[in-house]
């Protein structure tokens, strides 16, 4: 007997791009709706992976639907092109979706799937964001019923979010969400734009690259399409603030590797308590110390 089952993955005889045709068929009809509906959280069937959910299987079933043959791919997670979710991601991808190129590079990307960053340089009309989403409905926190939630949505009534900023600032005399921050898309549905940081919301707002969200486990796909309006629900007297990686001393970090005053930081932690920061994404971090070596080389 010859099953599938006894063979590793790359000797499989999996269809391109791991999916049947009908499932991706179905998954880029729903994206078509998210798009046509920005912000709204479209159902989909999300199909079982070899993964756990969890793990990004929302993020990949929508790149297997959209990638061919002609595609440039990079995964990242954190910012990071190598940490074990994006490398095992862009392994599977690999596999099985024969002919298609990864880079970690994303001005070389067609498609880049990630998980907590968009990357720090600017995303152009030829290139689509897809971000891995565990909790897609930003109303969970205030209403446990999708049904309820639905209509709420439907109505564009946030006041029960806004509610919850308000108790925030109440208590800590500012808005403390630093993930997963409330965006309201083109006027009307506000999304909850998967985990990533506050630094990221502006990137949203007219992005030139199209950006989808997918949620594996909850079965569901919402997209910012292209130059879409994206505002970060805020009241007049408390505007919106981004993180700015200040020292006591009001300072903005460097980046310990690239000397960077302009990038998301990561704080790492030594053994003996010292902290160092470093750039996010690792890409933008290695460019730049690429350029700078070449600088006094020349
Ligand atoms: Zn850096």
């Amino acid at each position: 007997m010859n099953s599938t089952y006894e063979l590793p993955l790359d000797e499989a005889n999996y269809s391109f791009g791991f999916l049947d045709e009908f499932a991706k068929r179905e998954v880029r009809r729903s994206i078509l709706k998210a798009i046509a509906i920005p912000g709204y959280q479209t159902p989909y069937a999300s199909r079982e992976m070899p993964m756990g959910r969890g793990f990004g299987t929302g993020g990949l079933q929508l790149t297997l639907s959209l990638i061919g043959t002609n595609d440039t791919l990079k995964v990242i997670d954190q910012g990071s092109d190598d940490s074990v979710n994006a490398v095992n991601l862009r392994h599977f991808v690999e596999l099985t979706c024969p002919g298609v190129d990864t880079t970690e590079q994303t001005s070389e990307a067609t498609l880049i799937q990630s998980r907590h960053r968009i990357p720090e340089v600017q995303l152009t009309e030829e290139q689509v964001l897809v971000l891995q989403v565990p909790y897609p409905d930003p109303l969970v926190v205030v209403e446990p019923s999708e049904a309820r939630r639905k209509i709420m949505h439907g109505e564009g009534d946030y006041s029960r979010l806004l509610t919850k900023l308000y108790e925030d600032i109440v208590q800590f005399d500012e808005i403390t969400i630093s993930h997963r921050y409330p965006t309201r898309i083109n006027g009307h549905y506000v999304i909850d734009p998967s985990p990533i940081p506050r630094y990221d919301i502006p990137r949203l707002h007219r992005s030139k690259a199209l950006i989808l969200l997918g949620a594996g486990r909850e079965k569901k796909i919402y997209a910012v399409p292209p130059y879409s309006v994206a505002e970060p629900l805020v009241f007049d007297d408390v505007p919106f603030r981004i993180e700015d990686f200040r020292d006591e001393h009001g300072c903005r970090r460097p980046c310990c590797r690239c000397g960077a005053m302009d990038s998301f930081l990561d704080e790492l932690i030594a053994d003996d308590g010292s902290k160092t920061w470093q750039c996010s994404d690792s890409d933008y971090c290695n460019q730049r110390l690429a350029e700078q070596t070449h600088k006094v080389s020349a």
